[in-house]
């Protein structure tokens, strides 16, 4: 007979959503993590306002004070600039360290118990009703469980860096090159975080700026920047199945969406929310079937941005036109956000 109702390996936003999640539901929860506290990765760090309210749900309290609040989306294309607020609340953009500290205090409080840096190397000694793999989107549980069978996958470049410069927008903005953006987001008075996506990998955050967004490397002045730039693959990514037996896949473990989309710690908190439900019923096979719904939209939605990556013509024509009609920008914001 198991001692732990629910074993999770890996302690990142997933996992410890899945934790808290789980914990509300009754059941006796484990997380182990190779890493220890606060964890860092390369992130845009910006928390739409359906991410910042699910956070809530789940305890873990974002005022703006812990990181920096933003209205909406702005994008900037090559000759113009388009932006749009969100319908409902305000995003926040926040250190990735800092929104780790706070899921894992919430964690703590609901009961949670850790074992930090301790990796999982097999699931031979684990003893648990069920194992939640979340150990991200190189997930080796992935492979142990034999659930790598992938549908589709498109797999993007990613930078990352922090820059001591005060936020000069409080929006989250998007300037789009040829072939590749960089995500600005202020994530307190004096930081910004900035996030370079593209299909090539050796294209590094500074030479993008220098030879694609000249009027932004200004406002980043070499010597600002405040950590080491650091590296990561994105994509949009869907796996045939992410249950085995007492196995379920979370968070980017079971798939992800490009970070153009903004929304992978949303969308892991919401499939934490229906895998807790779906191992209090005995039954993961819920959680099988809701996953492709979850993952749907958000999918769609960073599809349909990258086709504007894709098409430098499409991209000037798509900038025009959001530009002169901006009410379609903002009905495009409020069903990504929904
Ligand atoms: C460049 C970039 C920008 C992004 N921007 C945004 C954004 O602005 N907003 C947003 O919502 N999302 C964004 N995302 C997506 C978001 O970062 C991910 O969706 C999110 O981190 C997924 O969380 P996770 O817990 O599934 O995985 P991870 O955050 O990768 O956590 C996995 C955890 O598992 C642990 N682990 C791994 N292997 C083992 C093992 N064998 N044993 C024990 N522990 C293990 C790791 O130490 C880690 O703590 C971005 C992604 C990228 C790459």
């Amino acid at each position: 007979m198991p001692n732990i109702d629910v074993f999770v390996i890996g302690g990142g936003p997933a996992g410890l959503a899945a934790a808290i999640a789980a914990r509300r539901k009754g059941m006796k929860v484990v997380v182990a993590d190779g890493d220890r506290p606060p964890i860092d990765k390369p992130c845009g760090e910006g928390l739409m306002p359906d991410s910042r309210s699910l956070a809530e749900k789940l305890g873990v309290h974002l005022p703006d004070s812990v990181g920096y609040g933003f209205r909406g989306i702005r994008f900037h294309g090559k000759t113009q600039s388009v932006a749009a607020d969100f319908s409902g609340g305000v995003g926040i953009g926040v250190r990735r360290t800092v929104l780790h500290l706070a899921l894992v205090e919430a964690a703590e409080r609901a009961g949670v118990e850790f074992r930090w840096a301790s990796p999982v190397n097999s699931f031979d000694k684990i003893n648990a009703r069920w194992i939640v793999a979340a150990d991200g989107s190189g997930s080796r549980a992935r492979k142990w469980a034999g659930l790598d069978a992938v549908k589709s996958a498109s797999r993007r470049f990613a930078y990352r860096q922090h820059f001591a410069v005060a936020p000069w927008t409080n929006y989250m903005e998007i300037y789009w090159g040829e072939g590749c953006q960089v995500y600005v987001t202020p994530v307190d008075a004096n930081e910004v975080c900035v996030a370079l996506v593209s299909r090539q990998p050796g294209l590094r955050l500074d030479e993008a700026l220098q030879l694609h967004f000249p009027a932004l490397r200004v406002r980043l002045p070499l010597g600002t920047e405040t950590a080491r730039e650091r590296g990561a693959v994105t994509g949009n990514v869907s796996l045939r199945a992410v249950t085995r037996g007492n196995i379920a896949l979370l968070g980017d473990a079971s798939g992800s969406v490009d970070a153009i989309a903004g929304e992978g710690i949303c969308l892991s908190f919401r499939q934490a929310e229906v895998l807790a439900k779906a191992m209090a019923a005995g039954d993961l096979s819920i959680y099988e079937r809701a996953h492709p719904r979850l993952a749907f939209r958000p999918q769609l939605m960073a599809k349909t941005m990258l086709q504007l990556d894709r098409n430098q013509l499409v991209q000037s024509w798509a900038m025009s036109a959001l530009a002169a009609r901006p009410w379609i920008f903002r009905k495009l914001l409020e069903v990504h956000v929904a």
